[in-house]
């Protein structure tokens, strides 16, 4: 989904519209390591204004991701919504405006007069993605000595103080899957 510039009334517009699910890449959230992939069409909608440098974008999306649990790795589907909102301004205005703007806010750049809107679309899923991802609220997760998935029952590993070295090489394997 692209936005033209020039096809944008002064007015403003309003669109609704689904992404499918192959035009997204892997979602990475990078604060927490979560991961994650698009596994549905993704539900947008934009409400798109001109204002005096370039357009601001309004938006909605409403999709799911699927990841791993972070206890037991198995995987989970998640339900995902996000409301957005970007300041697009042409790429000429990037150096000026990157010295003038030191808060946070969403500023997109575009080039050729094209706001491409998945590729915003693709940054605020993977930014809903849930901070720690379970697969209910009292996941067992892996036993530290057998990695048996605790939730599916008693693995028979004796209970008791774990051996540190396996534990630790355990947490390192699942850090690395
Ligand atoms: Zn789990
Ligand atoms: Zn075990």
């Amino acid at each position: 989904m692209k936005i033209y510039v020039d096809q944008i009334p002064d007015e403003g517009l309003e669109r609704g519209f689904e992404e499918p699910v192959d035009s997204f890449h892997y979602l990475e959230k990078e604060e927490v390591g979560t991961a994650a992939k698009v596994s549905g069409p993704v539900h947008v909608n934009l409400v798109v204004k001109k204002t005096s440098g370039g357009v601001s974008v309004r938006g909605r999306l409403q999709g799911t991701a699927s990841m791993a649990c972070s206890r037991c790795l198995v995987e989970i589907t998640e339900d995902v919504g996000h409301d957005f909102f970007y300041d697009c301004l042409p790429v000429e205005e990037m150096e000026e405006e990157e010295e003038l703007s030191t808060d946070s806010a969403d500023i997109h750049y575009y080039t050729g007069g094209e706001i491409a809107i998945t590729a915003l679309v693709q940054e605020q899923l993977a930014l809903a993605l849930p901070m720690k991802a379970l697969c209910r609220e009292d996941c067992k997760g892996l036993c530290p000595r057998c990695g048996a998935n605790l939730n599916l029952g008693d693995c028979g590993c004796q209970k008791g103080p774990v051996d540190l070295r396996l534990a630790a090489l355990m947490d390192l394997k699942i850090k690395k899957d």
